[in-house]
């Protein structure tokens, strides 16, 4: 994965010696500088980098022309094709890249531009949409299984047309889930409401794209730019990775999730409502997903107010077995889980379609919207 990188590196560095007569500095040169590229590239001007085979922000031209060309052939690029490199076309290299198992640094080198005329090149998916309840098991996303930001699930409604009010707030009006899921919710909330805890449910989250994940992890950094004078972009995204998960690693990507919490409440735990949903979730399908004891195996910190639906067999089975959905995944596939219908040897094929390399992760906080 990080061979393009290696590549890039050796380009520049013969590049470097190449031009080792004239410095290659700002000042050298009138071609505009690149502002967000890797120090290894500091000192290259888009120009010089493209005169290498290397198209990045800021070249111009026919290369650029054709690599636009191509990648709206493939369906990445929605702008236009107008020969100039800018963050529309940085955008389309990289989901180029993530879904043909590239590097994705949006820089088209040499690695990037031979996958675009391969043979076994991976075209955008278009408006396919994904059954997520179709397998046999639940489909895992987590740091290690993300999704790719074309991962759509099919089925997806609005939870306030299946939940009324009677029953929880949805605090966002637009919150979608997909349909069995909010179904399930609903069963669950009405036998809450039967066991005398039906006051201020409340809804806050469900199915994410990733484009939604996107913006709240940049929402993050934004704040904490602002709040920090001084702190440069990385280290606000590493601070921001703490509390917000990675594009592609949210569970909420599957319509499946929910931020479930009490209306009013500075914290969940410890509510009515969060002891009734903890006590019985699993009986309509949901697993509290992120639990303190499971914070190594998960990579979340707990998380108690966040459920996801399995169906009602493999929620029973890890609330009585005491297993996070990682662990449970493992052992149907070690054949040390058998679930009724023996679906023991497919357990890696449910994963997400093209799951991609995760980059650095760290941990959630024990924000809901963040989750
Ligand atoms: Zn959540």
């Amino acid at each position: 994965m990080k061979q393009s990188v290696k590549k890039i590196a050796a380009l520049l560095t013969a590049a470097v010696l190449l031009c080792a007569a004239t410095p290659v500095t700002a000042e050298s040169t009138n071609a505009p500088q690149t502002t967000a590229e890797p120090e290894t590239k500091a000192t290259m001007t888009p120009a010089q980098l493209q005169a290498q085979g290397i198209l990045t922000v800021g070249a111009k031209g026919d290369d650029v022309t054709k690599l636009q060309q191509r990648l709206k052939d493939l369906g990445y690029l929605s702008g236009k094709v107008d020969g100039q490199y800018g963050g529309g076309t940085k955008r389309a290299v990289i989901a180029f890249q993530r879904r043909n198992g590239l590097d994705t640094d949006g820089v088209a080198g040499q690695e990037t531009q031979a996958k675009l005329y391969a043979e076994d090149v991976q075209a955008a998916p278009g408006e396919e949409k994904t059954d997520v309840l179709a397998g046999s098991l639940p489909m895992l996303v987590n740091k290690e299984h993300m999704v790719d930001e074309f991962f759509t699930p099919a089925d997806l409604v609005l939870v306030s047309s299946i939940i009324k009010k009677d029953l929880a707030t949805v605090k966002y009006k637009k919150t979608r889930g997909v349909s069995a899921a909010v179904e399930a919710l609903k069963t669950m909330l009405e036998a809450a409401k039967a066991d005398g805890v039906g006051k201020k449910w409340q809804i806050s989250a469900g199915y994410r794209s990733w484009d939604d994940q996107n913006n709240i992890l940049n929402a993050k950094v934004n704040s904490y730019k602002s709040k920090n004078k001084g702190w440069s972009s990385s280290k606000a995204r590493r601070a921001a990775l703490k509390s917000v998960a990675e594009p592609g690693a949210s569970e909420h990507h599957l319509g499946l999730a929910f931020d479930v919490n009490r209306k009013g409440a500075s914290s969940f735990a410890g509510t009515k409502n969060s002891e009734w949903l903890n006590e019985h979730c699993w009986e309509y399908g949901f697993i509290i997903r992120y639990q303190k004891e499971k914070e190594e195996i998960t990579g979340f910190v707990a998380e108690p107010w966040h459920i996801r639906y399995v169906g009602v067999e493999h929620a029973m089975y890890m609330k009585e077995h005491n297993l996070c959905l990682e662990e449970y995944l493992k052992g149907i596939e070690d054949g040390t889980i058998t679930v009724s219908g023996g679906e023991t040897a497919e357990a890696g094929t449910e994963e997400p379609e093209a799951p991609v390399e995760p980059e650095d992760m760290d941990e959630e906080t024990e924000d809901p919207d963040a989750a």
